[in-house]
């Protein structure tokens, strides 16, 4: 109990709770019915520090570990926000303070610190090759100090609420080097000033800001460059595991939402002469999926304890991914079949909150690349793909 005390942060939860007080429901929803970005709520956390969280003290960051930049996350799913606006604030810097030069950490880090400069977008997935990221297309050719890049990206989330863009792109065709990954880049794109940018934003069923984005000779400067050239799909994998988790932990807040909103109705709707709750038919399925979400639960404290402890924790950054992500699905299952009728209702949350939760079994990664993961990774199975 000591160490999931010393993992679940208590007054940051408290503080991001109270917080988020101040963004109803009615701000969520009127967002969701607009497609409108929560540019007011990301300005808050920001103000507080919440989305430096990760970031070193001596770039005037928080410096706090990624279970505290967790129980953030799961505080804004739980009160019934929508943290996917700004998520990737807290993260995609990683490749910059693990890979990036001296010059470049003190020129950016402080400045996403402050909040002065937004990196909220991440572009990897391209539309022809989907999961398959070795074979994306978009080039990078170097041409005297700049890079100039042709191709296109999808479901680029943020794209139009961001300063800078964390790119992934080929810089030595796939058949000119040894392994499928090697060859690929990471250049940091000032979308405020780049030429040949076009962004297209793609509309979904939940409100998530994502986009296409089209380049056509678009010069990045050489000194863009984050890391070593060639190296990039190994940088990329080395933030998924913060990813992963953190994306565990919205999902936990959604499933915690779910399960105390189908509480109180199941308490409180009378029919028959009785509350619904009285009926195991509707009770057994929210103790099951709070049972679910307990068990996903504790798996994610384990990857985060591994991850804050800097052990390997590929495993268990998946497996808590997958099985965070379907205990909130079970969860929302059960806050809709609960709700009846008023399951569908806008002005009950419960389908907006079902359909934002939805998305994270397919991205960041889907559920069968968790599986064909653990499946070669932790079973010793032949690769799949
Ligand atoms: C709302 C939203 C936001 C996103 N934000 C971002 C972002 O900010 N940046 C970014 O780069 N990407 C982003 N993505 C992309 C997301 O990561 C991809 O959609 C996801 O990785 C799947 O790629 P795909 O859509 O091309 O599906 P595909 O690769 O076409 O896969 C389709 C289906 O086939 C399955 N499949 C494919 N190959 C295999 C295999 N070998 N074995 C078993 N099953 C397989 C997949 O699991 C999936 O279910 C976002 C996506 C969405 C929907």
């Amino acid at each position: 109990m000591i160490e999931k005390d010393h993992q679940s942060h208590p007054e940051i939860r408290a503080a991001v709770t109270r917080l988020c007080a101040d963004f109803p429901a009615s701000y969520w929803r009127a967002l969701d019915q607009a497609r409108g970005y929560p540019a007011e709520f990301v300005a808050a956390l920001t103000q507080a520090g919440y989305l430096a969280a990760l970031i070193p003290e001596e770039f005037g960051g928080a410096g706090l570990p990624l279970s505290a930049a967790a129980a953030i996350l799961e505080s804004v799913q739980a009160s019934g926000g929508n943290g996917a606006a700004c998520h990737a604030q807290m993260y995609i810097m990683g490749t910059i303070l693990r890979h990036g030069s001296p010059a470049q950490k003190a020129r950016y880090l402080p400045q996403i610190a402050e909040g002065t400069l937004r990196l909220q977008a991440f572009g990897v997935t391209e539309p022809s090759s989907g999961t398959d990221t070795s074979s994306l297309r978009t080039r990078a050719v170097r041409d005297g100090d700049d890079y100039v890049v042709n191709g296109s990206k999808v479901w680029t989330s943020r794209a139009e609420h961001s300063d800078l863009m964390l790119l992934l792109a080929r810089t030595t065709p796939q058949a000119a080097v040894e392994r499928r990954t090697d060859g690929l880049s990471t250049l940091l794109v000032d979308m405020r000033t780049a030429k040949g940018l076009t962004i297209r934003p793609i509309r979904t069923m939940m409100n998530h800001n994502s986009c296409e984005v089209f380049f056509e000779n678009m010069r990045v400067p050489a000194e863009n460059l984050i890391g070593v050239e060639g190296k990039g799909f190994r940088y990329i994998l080395d933030g998924m595991n913060a990813e992963r988790l953190l994306i565990a932990a919205e999902c936990i807040g959604d499933a915690k939402w779910f399960i105390a909103r189908s509480s109180a109705y199941a308490n409180e709707r009378v029919v028959f002469g009785r509350p619904i709750g009285q009926n195991q038919g509707v009770q057994f399925p929210i103790a099951r999926a709070y049972a679910q979400m307990r068990a996903a639960e504790a798996l994610l404290q384990q990857g985060l304890a591994a991850y804050d402890a800097g052990q390997p924790c590929g495993d268990l950054a998946n497996m808590a991914k997958m099985l965070c992500a379907e205990a909130s699905w079970a969860a929302g299952e059960a806050a809709i079949q609960t709700h009846g009728g008023y399951g569908f209702a806008e002005d009950y949350d419960i389908e907006r909150k079902f359909r934002e939760t939805r998305l994270y079994q397919v991205a960041p990664v889907s559920t069968n690349l968790i599986l064909s993961y653990v499946a070669e990774h932790v079973l010793g199975l032949p690769r799949s793909y």
